[in-house]
Order: structure tokens, then sequence, then C-alpha cells
């Protein structure tokens, strides 16, 4: 029989992509639910889906912060089976952290780890009587490493590797997998919400030199990086999928090769400094050449397109 797979935040990005792959499976050896927040938004994905829709697809809502929701979204599962769950779902935060409001910071954590967690508890149970299943999470490298402006966008993917390296231990009994997927960049909806966000910012109590190193030194940074490592979000779900397919799915799986040098800077030094001296150089150091080669060329410096001031 084929597997059901829940995935969560399938109106765009990985999630929809990973849910198409998936459900045309040469072999028809998945049954995607494919869930999503807004059903508003499900255009895109059904056509995507094409035949596999209402087929080896079927669309339903989910909101990973509602207990009810979730609840309800089980409660429309044959059986209320699921062999494999994919938390996808997530949002991005960035910007200097004292102009942040807690509340921002909340709603992070309540979407990436919460609303992973309460998805787990949901399905664990029948996961371990079945003695079978598979839990993926759509981490990041910002799970492995810290990155600057990103505090609490990475600490919540660092709470999402904590949480389920420790429980792979105790679910390694039960035969059930968990895998952790850490991309780099990717090319979705994910930046373009992140700059649409800070264009509108304020970012109030925040002193003018930390506002510089945002403007003028990491969203120039950030969106070269985007620009050159970037992968497809085609990409990143063909690797889910091989994954997903495997007889035993490793704990973690990266997807960018070119990001490997910089999470090994840890491995490499214990301490830490190595790393975080490594990227503060990469940053300060080369975004300096290339906004005053930018400014030189062009009185239009990627600061000014973001956000003109
Ligand atoms: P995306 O914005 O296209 O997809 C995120 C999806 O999550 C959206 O469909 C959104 O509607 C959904 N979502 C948000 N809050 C939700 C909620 N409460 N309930 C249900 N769905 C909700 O971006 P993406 O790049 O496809 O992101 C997918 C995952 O990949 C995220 O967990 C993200 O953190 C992770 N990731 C993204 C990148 C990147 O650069 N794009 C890099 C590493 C990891």
């Amino acid at each position: 029989a084929p597997r059901t797979v829940l995935i969560s935040g399938c109106s765009s990005g990985i999630g929809l992509e990973l849910a198409v792959q998936l459900a045309h499976d040469h072999r028809q050896r998945y049954q995607v639910v494919a869930t999503m927040r807004d059903l508003g938004k499900k255009g895109t994905l059904e056509e995507a889906a094409g035949d596999a829709l209402g087929q080896t697809l079927t669309v339903a809502q989910l909101d990973v912060c509602s207990d009810e929701s979730v609840a309800q979204c089980l409660s429309c599962i044959q059986g209320g089976e699921v062999d494999v769950l994919v938390n996808n779902a997530g949002v991005g935060l960035v910007g200097p952290l004292e102009g942040l409001s807690l509340a921002a910071m909340q709603n992070v954590f309540d979407t990436n780890f919460f609303g992973a967690v309460r998805l787990v508890r949901a399905v664990l149970p029948g996961m371990k009587r079945r003695r079978k299943g598979h839990i993926v999470v759509v981490s990041s490298v910002m799970g492995l490493q810290g990155v600057l402006f990103n505090e609490a966008y990475a600490a919540s993917k660092f709470a999402l590797e904590g949480f389920f390296e420790s429980l792979a231990i105790q679910l390694l009994q039960f035969n059930i997998f968990i895998t952790l997927v850490e991309p780099g960049p990717v090319v979705t909806d994910f930046e373009g919400k992140l700059l649409e966000q800070v264009s509108t910012a304020e970012f109030p109590d925040t002193d003018p030199d930390t506002l510089r190193y945002f403007w003028d030194f990491y969203l120039p940074a950030s969106r070269e990086l985007f620009h050159s490592v970037g992968q497809s979000p085609q990409d990143v779900a063909q690797v889910i999928v091989k994954v997903i397919g495997s007889t035993r799915p490793p704990l973690r799986r990266q997807t960018n090769a070119r990001y490997t040098p910089l999470v090994a800077l840890k491995a490499v030094d214990p301490s830490g400094s190595l790393y975080v001296r490594t990227t503060h150089c990469l940053l300060f150091r080369w975004t300096r050449l290339l906004n005053l080669g930018l400014r030189c060329l062009a009185c239009g410096c990627l600061r000014f397109r973001i956000r003109p001031r």
C-alpha cells in the first residue's frame, strides 16, 4: 500500500515542490496530503499537481499554530495514519535585535518550532503503535550555525535540531526515523517576504551603527548569497524525496555542498572562535569592497534599491 505523507506549508516553495514530486512518483509509492494554512492559495499547487490531483495528492487545510486545525486535518485522513510527516511550514525574521518585538520573535518560534512539535505529538502515537514511521524536518544551515541579524530565526532552527536529535534516540526503539534537512539559501517566496518585511520596518531603539551594518553590509551580502549559491526549491525537494525513499534515512542531510566548509569550521574549532571570526571577516571585509565598488559604478547601490532613504 502507498505510504501516506503529510506535508505542512504546501502553498508555495519547497513544500509545494515536494508534494508535487512525491505525487508523481513513477512507482506510486505515496499518497500525499498537501496541507496549507489558507486554502484560498491552493491554485498554484493544484495546477502543478495536474493529473495527480484527487489521485495521489489531496489538499487539506492545516495551520501548524492551531491545535484544532491539526486535529481537524488528521481526522480527515483515512485511518488517521500518517507514515511520513514533513514539517516544512516556516517563517523568517531578520533585523537588528533591538528593533524587533518579542511578539515577532515568539511568532517565529510558534510556527517553526512549536508548529513542528504540535504535529509530531499528533502523529507519534499512531507511528509508535505501528512501529514504523519517518519524521522529516525542514531545518536550515542556520540550525547548525548562527547568522547575524537572524538570531531568532536561527534559534528556532537550533531548537528543532536539539529537539529532534534528542527524540531520534528514543524513536529508534520504535523503528521510527527522523531526518533534519538543512538547506542553505533557496530561491522561494521566503526571501521576498523577508525583504518586504524589512522595507516597511522602522527598527526603533536601534543605534545608527547597527542600522548601518544591517542595511549596508548584511542585506546586500544576503541578496548576493541568494543569487550566487541559492538552490531551487525543485533541487531541495529532490533531496527530500530521496531521503523519504531510503530504507535507513540519515539524521541530518545538508542540501547544498557549497555550505559544507562553513559548517565544518565549527567541528574544526570546538571553541567556536574560528566560525565567528571567519564569518565576521567575510561579511565586514568582503561587503565593504562590494559596497565601495557599487557606489563607484552606479549611484544606486543595493541599499537604495532595497529601501529608499
Ligand atoms: P515559503 O515561504 O515559500 O514556504 C513556507 C510555507 O510555510 C508557506 O507556504 C507558508 O504559508 C507556510 N506557513 C507559514 N506559517 C504557517 C502556519 N502557521 N501553518 C501552516 N503553514 C504555514 O518558503 P520556503 O523556502 O519554501 O520555506 C520552507 C521551509 O524551508 C521553511 O521551514 C524555511 O524555514 C526552510 N528554509 C528555507 C530557506 C530559504 O532560503 N528559502 C533556507 C533554509 C530553510
